[in-house]
């Protein structure tokens, strides 16, 4: 199978069971010997920035200030060929990912939203009916909810529990004896919940209250500062205002590019600068914060405050302060990665970055400050960028019709099902009617392998697998396979596991029609940034191939305390240097 995929891959292609390398996933062993030497950071600074393709910031570098992304790839050690190894590319996958260094197979968090059979329902990854938003009101609105992932939740209580191995600032929690100060902020709830892992604190923003909120998981109340914060009520000085360029129009790749017909045009939002915020009491007010530079500018302002309040960094025992900045992600579906104003949002992010790091400068210091920088995933080009470029084959997959599709009504007259016999198909799932196929006596397995081999054939379908073929690992080792097993959890993954060829895409969200969607295995989705700095490191290039799971084993062995219970052995051996035996 000739895919681009990462270089790390043994490029096998005989026909081998996978039960070997099911078993080496499952015994996977923990750092080698690692000698301390040097002071441990007062600090753990881990940015994430939600779908940051691994080339975007030397893409668009000619937008780019000082002290932000320059800091990062000039003073410190920026990987250039990073890559997930895993299949779905979505947000709370790479999240979980990187907080853990597991591979979604270990870790659970499977997909954004799956099949629970227990609850008969669709799950949102971190719901959790157990606790509860602190604030009222602040749920999601599934009237104004452009999220499709978070119209999935069926309770407003969000915790980590559902992350099935521990996290590096869980690491950080158990070996300084709970001293170590551990917080995680996004505007995603996702975002904060997986890094701030299950003994840290979590907030997030909540687009129907336009304040940062968290739930009884973590606190019985609001810190004082929190609700001073909101009372502050910071969201409402951009109503009225407008998103405008950075920089003169002539500055940027796509300066002369801004309307594009395939962007998607948010409730007035508009599809070309300025994009206006509208009014506070707009409906989409908070939505239209999120999907521009504001949602990035708000979360810093919060996470400023936070290191303020609860003087991170301020002893010996090394804290934890994760953020990660969602804007470039919802900048990304609405108008592509090729777009005007994805190249003024990360213009912008890093002016939050050159703000952030000046700010941990002076109150930390950043030789005290580990910085690790990376994304959750990758970003695709929207097809009509593509289609303009001549690439013809780019295009938008319809899954509605999936079981009304002849193929699948002959096989339905095969088996005697008059009903639906796909029930419901959410990324990367498909799920059959399980009861139906056990009421007619029919076997699941067989069922499976038939409805995938037809699903295979449809035109922009690169595979369809079962599941009962993973479990039994009947598979041939391929690189999309491994992909695919490295996402395999028996409890959550749906009954076919569906993958489309590279440049096909569903972009149609509940009605919400956007431009671009990440999720797939291929390698614009899986290519991703890591850049190290402060803490005395030495700048330095690296293009051997690594991946983000090594990130926590990598921190880990940073602070000497032991690595995440499912990750992975591989150290990065620049950060560590004279750390390293
Ligand atoms: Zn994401």
């Amino acid at each position: 199978m000739n895919i681009r995929m990462h270089a790390a891959f043994p490029n096998c292609s005989v026909r081998c069971s996978l039960a070997v390398f099911a078993t080496a996933l499952a015994l996977m062993p923990v750092p080698g010997s690692v000698a301390w030497a040097g002071e441990p950071p007062k600090l753990v600074l881990q940015i994430t920035v939600d779908a940051l393709r691994g080339d975007l910031p030397s893409r668009f570098s000619n937008v780019l200030g000082e002290g932000g992304f320059r800091y990062l790839m000039d003073d410190g050690i920026h990987y250039t060929n990073a890559h997930y190894q895993h299949a779905n590319t979505e947000t709370i996958v790479g999240h979980v990912s990187l907080a853990t260094g597991a591979v979604p197979a270990a870790h659970g968090m499977v997909a954004n939203v799956w099949f629970d059979r227990e609850l008969d329902r669709l799950v949102y990854n971190i719901e959790d009916s157990g606790y509860h938003l602190l604030t009222a009101g602040a749920d999601v609105d599934k009237k104004t909810e452009i999220d499709p992932t978070q119209k999935a939740a069926g309770v407003d209580g969000r915790s980590p529990n559902n992350i099935l191995t521990s996290t590096l600032s869980d690491e950080m929690a158990i070996h300084f004896a709970g001293r170590s100060k551990i917080f995680a902020v996004s505007v995603k709830d996702r975002g904060a919940v997986s890094l701030a892992g299950h003994a840290g604190k979590a907030f997030w923003f909540s687009k129907a209250t336009g304040e940062f909120v968290t739930s009884n998981y973590y606190y019985d109340h609001y810190p004082d500062w929190v609700n001073a914060w909101n009372a502050r009520n910071p969201a409402s000085s951009y109503a009225g205002s407008s998103w405008e360029l950075l920089h003169p129009s002539s500055e940027y790749l796509f300066g002369d590019a801004d309307y594009r017909d395939y962007e998607t045009n948010l409730a007035g939002f508009g599809r070309v600068f300025p994009h206006a915020y509208g009014e506070a009491d707009d409906k989409y007010f908070t939505t239209k914060l999120t999907v521009s530079p504001a949602g990035d500018e708000l979360t810093l302002d919060f996470a400023k405050n936070l290191l303020d309040e609860e003087q991170l960094g301020q002893d010996d025992v090394p804290d934890y302060l994760a953020i990660s900045f969602s804007s470039n992600d919802y900048v990304g579906h609405l108008f592509g990665a090729s777009s005007l104003e994805i190249e003024d949002n990360l213009a912008r992010l890093d002016r939050t970055l050159a703000n952030l790091f000046a700010y941990v400068d002076e109150k930390v210091g950043l030789a005290n400050t580990l910085i690790v920088l990376s994304a959750d995933h990758g970003l695709p080009e929207a097809p009509g960028y593509l289609n303009a470029l001549g690439i013809d084959k780019a295009h938008y997959f319809d899954t509605k019709s999936l079981d009304r599709t002849p193929a699948i009504a002959a096989l339905k007259k095969q088996f005697g099902i008059g009903e639906e016999l796909i029930e419901s198909y959410f990324h990367p799932y498909i799920y059959l009617n399980r009861e139906l196929i056990r009421a007619k006596g029919l076997d699941q397995a067989a069922v499976e392998a038939a409805v995938a081999a037809e699903i295979r054939q449809f035109r922009g379908v690169a595979d369809a697998v079962s599941s009962s073929a993973l479990r039994t690992a009947s598979l041939p080792d391929t690189l999309l396979m491994r992909s695919i097993l490295r996402n395999f959890h028996p409890k959550r993954s749906g009954d076919i596991y569906l993958v489309f060829e590279p440049d096909v895409f569903i972009n149609d969200f509940d009605g919400l029609i956007v431009a671009s969607t990440h999720g797939s295995p291929w390698g614009y989705d899986t290519f991703v940034p890591i850049m190290f700095a402060g803490a005395g490191l030495s700048a330095v290039k690296v293009n051997r191939p690594v991946t983000p799971y090594d990130i926590a084993a990598t921190l880990a062995a940073f602070l000497n305390v032991k690595p995440p219970s499912g990750a992975s052995d591989v150290l990065l051996v620049e950060v560590l240097g004279e750390r390293m035996d």
